[in-house]
């Protein structure tokens, strides 16, 4: 990692870590550019935080999302990626000249590709924000090992709500899963393994109005969202899984985002401004798996790469 590094200059500065930024990297470092990768939090972003990733070709066994993010990881910064631990705080863009402003000092990009992926979507409900980490988790890889012999319950009818069910489901005595309409949106297969699984039991067409607990979580209310009646769930941990939004804030303004703040970009990952891309799951109509992001990281770099060329 570097430290305080005040106004050097890059080639491509790549802002985040995921799959698209390190796969971005990666091809960067590899031809010989000048880049620098920026994260905030964790290298690998959200895949980190897969417990077991089934679907990245390549690894017939799957692979654990930590560790897939590792060997992404020391396959870019073999090639000569940098990475730095830091906030962007501000983007200006300028011509080749981009000013790119961190909590660890300013730096000056030809390129910028965008890579910010996107953070856990709230319920916003009452008592969400007061028992996060006293039942309330966003991450059952995380926390599950912590509800065992417990009841707990995930929110949402999605791939990842789910997969987090059938995680779950090895250490809690029973997960419920509480969708508000009565058909999952998740893939066919995970429905299938969810549905055989016995502690698995799902509550359709219910909303969480409010979470409750003495210092932990006790217990839900919930709503029937067809005939309006409330009941109530004793449990001990809630897992919310109802989808993510875009890390885009510092581009307000200076890119055009679609309606939920995803960035806009063509098939190349160009944004409308020249010289600046973005890949992954910040970007508009991603379909958020790890291979496409990393895909779209590769491609990208290939944009970045033609037009540091011109
Ligand atoms: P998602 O597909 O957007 O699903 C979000 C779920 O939450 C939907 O079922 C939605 O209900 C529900 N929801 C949204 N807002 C809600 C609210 N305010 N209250 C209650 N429920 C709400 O998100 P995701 O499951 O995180 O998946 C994101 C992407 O990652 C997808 O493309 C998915 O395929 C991918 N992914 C893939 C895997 C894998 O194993 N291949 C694993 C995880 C994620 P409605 O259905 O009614 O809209």
């Amino acid at each position: 990692m570097k430290g305080n590094n005040s106004s050097r200059s890059y080639q491509v500065v790549i802002v985040g870590g995921g799959p698209a930024g390190l796969t971005a990297g990666l091809y960067c470092a590899r031809s010989r550019f000048d880049a620098l990768l920026i994260e905030e939090a964790v290298i690998g972003g959200q895949i980190t935080y897969a417990e077991h990733v089934e679907n990245y070709p390549g690894f017939p066994n799957g692979i654990p999302g930590i560790e897939l993010a590792k060997l992404i990881h020391q396959q870019a910064t073999g090639y000569g990626l940098e990475l730095l631990l830091a906030e962007v705080i501000k983007v200006v863009p300028d011509h080749r000249h981009n000013l790119v402003s961190t909590s660890e000092g300013d730096f000056i990009a030809e390129s910028i590709i965008v890579a910010s992926g996107s953070k856990f979507r709230k319920l916003g409900v009452p008592g969400e924000d007061e028992f996060v980490g006293k039942g309330v988790s966003y991450c059952a890889t995380c926390d599950g090992p912590l509800f065992k012999g417990k009841i707990v319950a995930v929110i949402g009818g999605g791939d990842t709500a789910v997969h987090e069910a059938i995680y779950l489901s090895k250490f809690a005595s029973s997960v419920k899963v509480i969708h508000r309409r009565n058909q999952l949106r998740a893939s066919k297969v995970l429905q299938q393994r969810a549905m055989a699984e016995p502690k698995i039991e799902f509550i359709w067409d219910t909303v969480v109005t409010q979470i409750e607990g003495d210092g932990v979580v006790r217990q839900l209310t919930l709503k029937n969202s067809k005939n309006d009646r409330i009941s109530e769930l004793e449990l001990a941990g809630v897992f919310v899984a109802i989808g993510s939004k875009p890390n885009s804030a510092q581009w307000r303004g200076l890119l055009p985002l679609d309606e939920e703040g995803y960035i806009v970009t063509n098939e190349l990952m160009e944004t409308k401004i020249p010289g600046i891309f973005a890949a992954g799951d910040v970007r508009h109509n991603s379909v958020r798996q790890a291979i496409t992001a990393a895909g779209d990281g590769a491609t990208a770099a290939i944009s970045a790469a033609k037009f540091l060329s011109f």
